[in-house]
C-alpha cells in the first residue's frame, strides 16, 4: 500500500533538499527519493569540487608570483593525488552533514530512482508514495555529442573522477562549465585547448566579460581556438586523441577531452508521458512563476527547468515554494530577475543584472549610459605580471538606475555579492558614487567610476 506525504521530492540536490527542509520545518510530512549522493550536482559533481579546483589553481597562480613578494616558493610539485583524495574526504563530510540535516528535519530519505506511477504516486525502491504535493528536483546532466568517438571524451563528472592530472586536455564548449575547467587545468600546468563552436564564450553575459577572459586566457598560455565544430574523435596508436572538425582541419595529441557543451534535465526515466506531462522543446518541464506544473499538485524547479541553472536559484525557488504551499505565505514565490552569479575563471568574474546590449534592447540606446574601468589589482603592482582588471556600469534613464554591474578581475567572485543587493534595491549612479570607498581594494572601483 503506498505511504501517503504532504510532500514527496524527488531529487536530493540543491533544490530538492531545500524544500523539504522548508516544507519540514513546518511540521509537514515529507519524503525525498535520491537514485545517487546527497547534495546532488553542487555537492557533488558541481560547485563545491569546482570551488575546491578552483582555490587550488589560484594556489599555484600565487605560487608563481610568491618569487615577487620575496618568497622563493617552487609551484612545480603540485600533487593531483592529495589534492583530489582531500576534495573527496570533504565532500564525504558534506554528504554525511546533509544526510544529518535532513534526519535532523524529520524528512524521510529513501535511496532509489523516483519513477511516476499516477500523477499524485511516486514508485521507488519497491516502496510507493502518494503525495498533496510532489516535486521534481532531478536536475541535469552534461549534453554529449552525436558524434563517432564522442565516448573518447569526458564530461564534468568525468573530469572529477580523474586520478591523474592530463599533460594535454582539450576542453570543448563557451560556458562557463568550460571556461572554468579550462582555467583550472592551465593553471594547474596542463597544457589546454579550449575549443570553441563559434568565436565567443560566456554569450549570455555582457560581451566585455567573454571578450576580455578570451584575451586573459590567451595570454595565461591557454590555446583557444575559434570555429571549431568537432565531428569526429579519433585514438591514436599512441592511445591519445586526435580531434577532426567540419572544416577538414584536425588536432592531435590530446591526453583527454572534456565535452562542456551544455547540459540537459535528467527527465527520461521519471516516466512522465504516462502523467500527461509534456517537456518543453528543450526538454525541460515548465513551470508558471510558482513552479506549478500544468498538473494540479506537480511543481519543478532547478536545474530541470532550465536556467539560470544555479545552486542559490534552485534553494531560494525551493524555499519559497514551501513558503507558499505550507507555511501560509501565499504571494511568496522567487523574482527571477538581478540574480547574481560568479564565474570562476582565471581572472574570475561577477556580474548581476542586464547586459549592455540587453539594456539598451530593452530602454534604448539613448536612455542606457554606460561607464567603464579598466585597471590594475594594487597586488599586480609589485608583480611582473601585470594582468588589468575590467568593470562596467550599465545605468538607465535620467536617474542613471544601475541596471547591471559587471567585472572581470581579481576578487570579482568575492565583491559582486553586495552590488547585486545594491542593483536589486534600485540604486543609482549617484548611490554608486555617494558611497566611500574602501581602499586599497579592487570593489572601490566600483565606486569612484567616472
Ligand atoms: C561543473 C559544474 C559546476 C557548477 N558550479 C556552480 C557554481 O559555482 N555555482 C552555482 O550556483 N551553481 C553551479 N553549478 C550548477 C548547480 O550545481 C546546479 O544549478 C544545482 O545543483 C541545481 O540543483 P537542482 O536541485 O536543480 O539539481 P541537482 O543538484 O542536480 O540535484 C538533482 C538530484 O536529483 C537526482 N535524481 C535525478 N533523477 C532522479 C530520479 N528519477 N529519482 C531520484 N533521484 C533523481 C540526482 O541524482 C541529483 O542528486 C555547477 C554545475 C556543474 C555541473
Amino acid at each position: 500500500m503506498a505511504e501517503h506525504y504532504d510532500l514527496v521530492v524527488i531529487g536530493g540536490g540543491s533544490g530538492g533538499v531545500a524544500t523539504a527542509r522548508r516544507a519540514a520545518a513546518y511540521g509537514k510530512r515529507v519524503v525525498l527519493i535520491e537514485r545517487g549522493r546527497l547534495g546532488g550536482t553542487c555537492v557533488n559533481v558541481g560547485c563545491v569540487p569546482k570551488k575546491v579546483m578552483w582555490h587550488a589553481a589560484e594556489f599555484a597562480e600565487a605560487a608563481r608570483h610568491a618569487h615577487d613578494y620575496g618568497f622563493p616558493v617552487a609551484s612545480d610539485r603540485f600533487d593531483w593525488t592529495r589534492l583530489t583524495e582531500n576534495r573527496r574526504t570533504y565532500i564525504e563530510r558534506l554528504n554525511r552533514i546533509y544526510a544529518g540535516n535532513l534526519d535532523k528535519a524529520d524528512v524521510d530519505v529513501v535511496a532509489g530512482e523516483a519513477r511516476f506511477v499516477d500523477e499524485r504516486t511516486v514508485a521507488a525502491a519497491g516502496r510507493e508514495f502518494t503525495g498533496e504535493h510532489v516535486l521534481i528536483a532531478t536536475g541535469g546532466k552534461a549534453r554529449w555529442p552525436a558524434i563517432p568517438g564522442a565516448a573518447l571524451g569526458t564530461d564534468s563528472d568525468g573530469f572529477f573522477a580523474w586520478d591523474t592530472q592530463p599533460a594535454k586536455v582539450a576542453v570543448v564548449g563557451s560556458g562557463y562549465i568550460a571556461c572554468e575547467l579550462a582555467g583550472v587545468l592551465n593553471s594547474l600546468g596542463s597544457d589546454v585547448s579550449l575549443l570553441l563552436r563559434k568565436e565567443h564564450v560566456l554569450k549570455d553575459f555582457d560581451a566585455m566579460l567573454g571578450d576580455t577572459l578570451i584575451e586573459r586566457m590567451r595570454e595565461a598560455g591557454i590555446d583557444v581556438r575559434m570555429n571549431r565544430q568537432a565531428r569526429e574523435l579519433h585514438e591514436d596508436t599512441d592511445g591519445r586523441i586526435t580531434v577532426e572538425f567540419d572544416d577538414d582541419t584536425r588536432i592531435a595529441g590530446y591526453d583527454r577531452l572534456v565535452w562542456a557543451i551544455g547540459r540537459v534535465p535528467n527527465t527520461d526515466t521519471l516516466g512522465l508521458a504516462g502523467i500527461g506531462l509534456e517537456l518543453a522543446a528543450d526538454g525541460t518541464i515548465p513551470v508558471d512563476e510558482w513552479q506549478d506544473t500544468r498538473v494540479p499538485g506537480l511543481h519543478a524547479l532547478g536545474d530541470v527547468t532550465g536556467g539560470p541553472e544555479l545552486t542559490p536559484v534552485a534553494i531560494a525557488a525551493g524555499r519559497r515554494m514551501a513558503d507558499r504551499l505550507f507555511g501560509g505565505m501565499p504571494e511568496r514565490r522567487l523574482d527571477y530577475h538581478n540574480i547574481p552569479t560568479v564565474v570562476f575563471s582565471h581572472p574570475p568574474i561577477g556580474t548581476v543584472g542586464l547586459s549592455e546590449a540587453d539594456a539598451r534592447t530593452q530602454y534604448g540606446d539613448e536612455a542606457v549610459t554606460i561607464y567603464t574601468s579598466h585597471y590594475v589589482a594594487l597586488y599586480h603592482g609589485v608583480l611582473s605580471d601585470k594582468t588589468p582588471s575590467d568593470m562596467k556600469l550599465v545605468c538607465v534613464g535620467p536617474e542613471e538606475k544601475v541596471v547591471g554591474a559587471h567585472v572581470i578581475g581579481d576578487g570579482a567572485d568575492e565583491m559582486t555579492q553586495g552590488f547585486a543587493v545594491a542593483v536589486r534595491m534600485g540604486a543609482t549612479k549617484h548611490d554608486f558614487d555617494d558611497t566611500v570607498a574602501i581602499h586599497p581594494t579592487s570593489a572601490e572601483e566600483f565606486v569612484t567610476m567616472t
